[in-house]
């Protein structure tokens, strides 16, 4: 096996371009005697430089507006569910949380540790494949915010939309951010771990817009208040600086690509490929209502469960990693972020219908 393809979910693959430049500025370093970017303090000059140059670049690939800040945390997006109400309600009791799928049960779960959470519309009746018209949502008008996963990465569900309301709109873009173009200007807050679309674990990317910052229950760790971090930019505490040197590494991958416009294209190329098969054929199957299928993560079953380990088994002695579905819902699962290639998916679609023809 020369060539291999990684599906990883998260963490994911990195663009090899990316693993190839990490690769080249740690040996550099080591060769001249000089200190890597993880061996240098967060204050110096040179570490300040490349954390100002990746929130030029993110600001860039994503148009964020001025009156936004962007932070560079630690906790992952897990920490973002308790954060979110812990500094969005301020005197109100209640939030909207929209459920289509196991990242939103998380988030409502943590949320309900701090107040009322009004379920205002839940995938799971229909088993998480379809998402209810956002004109039937029952809206809890006095909650502080509306808090929705635009990609499920464990269901494969995926919004085409942005959902607005006359309240601060919170969307946990872990594993869609960058995968497109979008409307910063219509959220409050958006929030990703880095592990799947930015880089590596360990980082967690806060877009919020300036006036939700201030606002935190008292007597909080200070860990958990937007102010703190968002006066400190940030640098509270030591951040993750390995993380955040990836991310900006990733960023002006991406933006050397042509930015967001670009990846977008590939993305549904790669997305439309792969749903294609998985419809021509008896042998492979997929639920999700066709609208909201995510470009992302591709889940599907085989007609035959008996067949799933051989399946993953196979694709894997075939170069083909990671493929095998969350614990939670079993199947299979390509996740097929920014970094995989055509050239990925096409080997997985080959080995698809090759595995198909031996076992039919
Ligand atoms: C992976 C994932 C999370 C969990 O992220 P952590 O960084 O592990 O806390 C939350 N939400 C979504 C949508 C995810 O894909």
């Amino acid at each position: 096996m020369n060539k291999f393809f990684n599906f990883s979910a998260g963490p994911a693959a990195l663009p090899s371009q990316v693993l190839e430049k990490i690769s080249s500025d740690f040996a550099c370093a080591s060769k001249t005697k000089n200190a890597s970017v993880v061996e240098i303090s967060h204050r110096s000059v040179e570490f300040i430089e490349l954390a100002e140059r990746a929130e030029r670049t993110l600001t860039e690939l994503l148009s964020i507006p001025k009156n936004y800040k962007i932070l560079f945390l630690q906790g992952g997006a897990t920490q973002q569910f308790s954060m979110v109400p812990i500094n969005l309600l301020g005197n109100k009791k209640s939030s909207n949380y929209v459920n289509t799928g196991r990242w939103s049960i998380k988030a409502i779960k943590e949320a309900k540790r701090y107040c009322n959470v009004n379920i205002c519309t839940d995938s799971g009746v229909n088993g998480f494949v379809d998402i209810e018209d956002f004109c039937n949502w029952k809206i809890d008008e006095k909650a502080a915010y509306l808090h929705y996963t635009p990609n499920e990465t464990i269901d494969g569900l995926e919004f085409d939309y942005i959902p607005e309301l006359d309240m601060p709109i919170v969307a946990d873009m872990s594993s869609c951010i960058l995968s497109r173009p979008i409307d910063v200007s219509k959220f409050g807050i958006i929030y990703a771990g880095a592990q799947k679309n930015i880089g590596v674990a360990g980082l967690t990317i806060v877009i919020i817009r300036d006036d939700l910052i201030g606002n935190a229950i008292k007597n909080q760790p200070i860990m958990f208040d937007y102010l703190s971090q968002s006066e400190n930019n940030s640098m509270y505490n030591t951040p993750c600086t390995f993380a955040w040197y990836v991310a900006a590494l990733v960023f002006e991958w991406l933006k050397d690509l042509g930015g967001l416009e670009e990846i977008l294209k590939v993305n549904k190329i790669k997305a439309d490929m792969l749903y294609k098969t998985i419809d021509e054929s008896d042998f492979y199957l997929n639920n999700v209502v066709e609208r909201y299928r995510s470009n992302m993560n591709v889940v599907f079953s085989l007609a035959d469960k008996n067949l799933d380990k051989r399946f993953i088994d196979t694709a894997k002695e075939n170069g083909l990693l990671a493929i095998k579905g969350h614990k939670i819902i079993g199947g299979m699962r390509a996740s097929i972020y920014n970094s995989m290639t055509i050239e990925g998916v096409t080997a997985l679609i080959n080995f698809m219908q090759e595995f198909e023809k031996i076992k039919t």
